[in-house]
């Protein structure tokens, strides 16, 4: 079954939001998640019936406790959620996130039972200097160290380069890491970076891309059904 999830990141207004969840059309053989900003997630899972599961954008990598403006795995879980983005570029290149606190926050999604979709993706200078795939390999090996138990993981490979910036990778590309990737661990692989309608059919049709995950196309419902009607062709 192909994944198509939506990352909302740090976009909408309440009514927008609830008004986007409203108007997905999920289909049984896709299975859709989305990921809201963290204010909108007790309304947008509410509304998230009907075969679309929700997640929380990041997690603290602790229960509780005095961490400003930070939400934690089971206040994710107590809401009804059912994953966690973890290791997303912009938190680690923004933020400044390690693959030891990626690690962190995987292990403690999972404990909670949060299903993760750990991001990993080189920048531009490291594919141009030839180590995207050491890069991306090592992003693998230290977000799941320790980890045994992988059921409930999926890895997101998304080229920083190609996140927001309009750049995809070319299939070719998405599918030679996908493979890479699926060799240093069994897991599913989905593809983000500047995916939309027009370049979704050529990359779930790669036979390592098990899904995509999609920024800016996921704020508009009819972008997003779009792909979802895409996904369930190739499904
Ligand atoms: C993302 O945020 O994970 C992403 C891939 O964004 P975009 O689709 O806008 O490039």
């Amino acid at each position: 079954m192909k994944v198509v999830a939506g990352n909302w990141k740090m976009n909408l207004t309440l009514p927008e939001a609830v008004e986007l969840v409203k108007s997905i059309q999920p289909v049984s053989s896709v299975k859709v998640i989305v990921f809201p900003p963290a204010l909108f997630a007790v309304p947008v899972t509410r509304h998230a019936c009907r075969g679309i599961e929700t997640g929380v954008q990041n997690i603290h990598h602790e229960d509780f406790g005095a961490y400003t403006g930070e939400v934690s795995a089971p206040m994710a879980v107590s809401i009804g959620m059912k994953y966690a983005l973890v290791g997303h570029s912009e938190r680690r290149h923004i933020f400044g996130e390690t693959d030891e606190q990626v690690n962190l926050k995987v292990k403690k999604a999972l404990e909670h039972g949060l299903k993760v979709i750990m991001c990993v993706g080189e920048t531009l200078q490291e594919r141009e200097s030839g180590r995207a795939f050491e890069v991306v390999e090592r992003q693998v090996r230290e977000g799941l160290k320790g980890i045994d138990d992988l059921s409930s993981v999926m890895i997101a490979y998304e080229p920083v380069w190609a996140i927001g910036t309009g750049k995809n990778a070319t299939p070719q590309q998405a599918q030679e890491m996908h493979e890479f990737i699926k060799k240093i661990v069994d897991v599913p692989v989905l593809y983000g970076g500047s995916v939309k309608p027009s370049n979704a059919r050529e990359l779930l049709s790669q036979k390592d891309v098990d899904g995509v995950l999609v920024g800016g196309a996921s704020l508009k419902a009819d972008s997003f059904n779009e792909i979802i009607r895409i996904a369930s062709e190739l499904s």
